[in-house]
This record gives structure tokens, C-alpha cells and sequence, in this order.
């Protein structure tokens, strides 16, 4: 840089210096002058810096689309379709994750079974999470849901992990071994009772939502794939469940 382009530099901040100094104060009194109020002073300035800041934004934005439209990246943008609004709804589960009864398999497993179970607490309160899940913990057993009289569908065990609640058992397409490929849901009755409009509903809320993610084939209760043995789901009325 030469003497002259120091200088031109000089007497350029000097200029700026000076506006800076002078030109913007003078900015702000008009502001303040217009003001009759002291806290309305603040209010305003504050208001004309915001105005100014999003001029500054706009005209910036507009020269960034101006330059996207230059260069067709625009154009590419546009006919991006607009994002489809979820469609699978978020089932409401509550996590209450069992330590026993269940295993870890080595690698994924395909899931294409649903069997329907139904049990109560038979000492105290018959509906009781805490005593069912106790009574559960007791026999080394899980299932991966378990609902309740209210419809709250609670996670025993992750849908991945074994969990024992089939036992001996046979689908009608000869395979044993039940637990390994399917998903097991407890829903409180009891023997005698009958399940609730808030369970039925639940249920169906769940098969559904399972159906989505696994290529699920049948729904099957305890009593069909362990007959003799097993009796459960006591008085579910299969109609009640949708397909
Ligand atoms: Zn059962």
C-alpha cells in the first residue's frame, strides 16, 4: 500500500469516526425528540433499531433468493414436496420394565405372532400392576404388555427381548416354541369377569400399532396355543377385536 493509499485509508476511518460519532447520536435525538414520555424514549429506539435490523435481514434474504434463482437452486427447492403429516399415531405406553422373565435373543427376531393373555392378583387388590407384576417376578415369567382395567397399556418387556409367557405351546401351523417369535399381552380379568370397554379398546389400539411394525399373522389367545394346560384369556370376546 502506498502513502496515498495510507493516506485515503486515514482520512477514510477519520470519516467513519466521525459519522459514527457524530451522525449517529444525532440519529437517536431525533428519536428521543419525537418521544414525550422517558420509558416510551427507550421503546422507541428500541422499535427503530428492530425495524432497521430486519430491513437489513429482508434485503439480505432477498438478494440470497435472487442469487438461488440465478443459479435454478430455487427452482430444485420448490419442487421438493411439502412433508406429509405423520399418519402413525404415537400409542400412549407407559415403561415399567421387568429384570426377569425374559431373555436377550443373540440377534433380531422376526415377529409374527400375538398371544392374548389375561391375569389378576388373587390376594388384595385383583387389579394391582404391583402385585400382577410381582406375582410374574415370582414364577421367573413376563409378557411385553400388560393392560389395565383403564386402558393403560404398560411395557413389561422390549418387544425385541424373549418374553416368557407362552410356555408350552403350539401354533396350529405345528410351531412350538411360541415365545420366540411372538409378542405376549396381559390384560387384567379375571376368571369369571369381564374385560372393560377401555381394555377392549386398548387392545385393539395395540394389536394395531404392533400390526404396523411386524408382519404380524395371527392373534392368538393362551387357551388355543397351550390347550389343556391353559384357559386365558378368560371371556375375551374375539369379535371386539378389529382385524
Ligand atoms: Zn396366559
Amino acid at each position: 500500500m502506498g502513502l496515498l493509499g495510507l493516506l485515503a485509508t486515514m482520512v477514510l476511518m477519520a470519516l467513519g469516526a466521525g459519522y459514527y460519532f457524530f451522525a449517529m447520536p444525532r440519529t437517536s435525538m431525533t428519536i428521543s425528540n419525537t418521544a414525550s414520555v422517558p420509558v416510551v424514549e427507550g421503546v422507541s429506539l428500541y422499535n427503530n433499531l428492530k425495524d432497521q435490523a430486519n430491513t437489513i435481514k429482508t434485503t439480505a434474504e432477498e438478494q440470497a433468493r435472487e442469487t438461488m434463482i440465478e443459479g435454478g437452486a430455487l427452482e430444485e427447492a420448490v419442487s421438493v414436496p411439502a412433508p406429509v403429516a405423520k399418519t402413525e399415531t404415537t400409542l400412549p405406553i407407559t415403561d415399567r420394565l421387568m429384570a426377569t422373565g425374559f431373555s436377550v435373543p443373540t440377534k433380531a427376531r422376526t415377529i409374527d405372532t400375538i398371544v392374548l393373555h389375561s391375569s389378576y392378583n388373587p390376594e388384595g387388590d385383583a387389579y394391582s400392576v404391583a402385585a400382577i407384576v410381582k406375582i410374574y417376578e415370582s414364577y421367573g415369567v413376563s409378557a411385553h404388555y400388560l393392560i389395565d382395567r383403564s386402558g393403560t397399556i404398560y411395557r413389561l418387556v422390549a418387544d425385541q427381548n424373549i418374553a416368557y409367557h407362552a410356555g408350552a405351546s403350539k401354533m396350529p401351523d405345528g410351531r412350538k416354541d411360541v415365545n420366540d417369535f411372538s409378542i405376549g399381552i396381559e390384560i387384567m380379568n379375571t376368571e369369571d369377569g369381564q374385560f372393560t370397554k377401555a381394555e377392549y379398546e386398548a387392545v385393539n389400539s395395540l394389536v394395531t400399532n404392533l400390526k404396523k411394525q411386524y408382519p404380524i399373522k395371527s392373534v392368538v389367545g393362551h387357551g388355543d396355543i397351550a390347550p389343556g394346560r391353559k384357559t386365558d384369556p378368560w371371556n375375551f370376546d374375539w369379535k371386539k377385536l378389529k382385524e
